[in-house]
């Protein structure tokens, strides 16, 4: 079998060549990092339920009418996706403080904003992703007026959607991180959700017992992951028919 061509490697995902102009195989590692890579470590199976749970997330956007870069999940680990041109920009949601906010603000952590707040900092791993303002990003040029009104509403949207799923399942989503792209259509544009939207990306609380179901229990040393994660996957109704394990992938009919 002819060996794809790697188009870039992240820190939790690989991306390759898809099999049409214009697609991209999004691979889902095993790799956990935090604050900034300075953490590492593998989490045998956290891949298979990313690839599941951004699979999940993904399509119940499209069906709602928000445009995703999702096409098909292929097998366990991989989904095929639109290629398109990330914007550099982190886009955060946050419906209760924690994290950074709690830092910047000395806000406690859990208390719930007055309403979601939007934020956006800038991707760049060697800055450590900086908060910026909407100045910053018309005046370095990052994203239009116009592209930044999208993309406020797209936010809002996700976490409206977002939010309703988590609920319905007893879990609360405090914040999240999304990533917008463009595609082209000639001389046309369009901005579509990107990258994933998995445990690695949201804070999730159990809503009965405030449990963290989320990349924090890696951060913050609070159990395992595997098990939070797998939590979030049987709530769903989305776990993988096979335990998750690492290893090669597996193509699903
Ligand atoms: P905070 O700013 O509090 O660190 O993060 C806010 C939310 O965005 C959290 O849900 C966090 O997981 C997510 N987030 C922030 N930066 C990143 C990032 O670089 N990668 C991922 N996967 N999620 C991020």
């Amino acid at each position: 079998m002819a060996r794809r061509k790697k188009i870039y490697e992240g820190k939790a995902k690989t991306l390759f060549e898809g099999p049409e102009p214009g697609t991209i195989v999004q691979y889902f590692k095993d790799d956990a990092t935090a604050f900034n890579a300075e953490k590492h470590d593998i989490i045998e199976g956290k891949g298979v339920l990313n690839n599941i749970l951004s699979e999940y997330f993904m399509q119940g956007l499209g069906q709602i009418g928000v445009p995703t870069h999702f096409l098909k999940r292929l097998n366990m680990r991989e989904q095929l996706v639109r290629s398109c041109e990330i914007i550099p920009l982190e886009i955060i949601v946050r419906n209760y403080a924690a994290g950074t906010v709690c830092k910047r603000l000395g806000l406690e952590e859990g208390t719930q904003m007055p309403r979601p707040i939007v934020e956006y900092c800038y991707k760049d791993d060697s800055l450590g992703d900086p908060l910026v303002s909407e100045e910053h990003i018309a005046a370095f040029g990052w994203a239009s007026q116009q592209d930044m009104e999208d993309i406020l509403s797209l936010a809002l949207r996700v976490n409206d959607f977002m939010s309703g799923v988590f609920y319905a399942v007893g879990i609360r989503l405090v914040d999240f991180k999304i990533e917008i792209g463009r595609v082209y259509n000639g001389d046309f544009q369009r901005l579509v959700v990107a990258d994933e939207i998995s445990p690695d990306s949201c804070r999730l609380w159990d809503i009965e017992t405030g449990r963290k179901l989320d990349k924090d229990v890696f951060r913050r040393d609070l159990g395992s992951l595997t098990d939070a994660y797998t939590e979030v996957a049987r709530r769903l109704g989305v776990m993988p028919n096979n335990p998750p394990a690492a290893g090669k992938p597996t193509l699903v009919n």
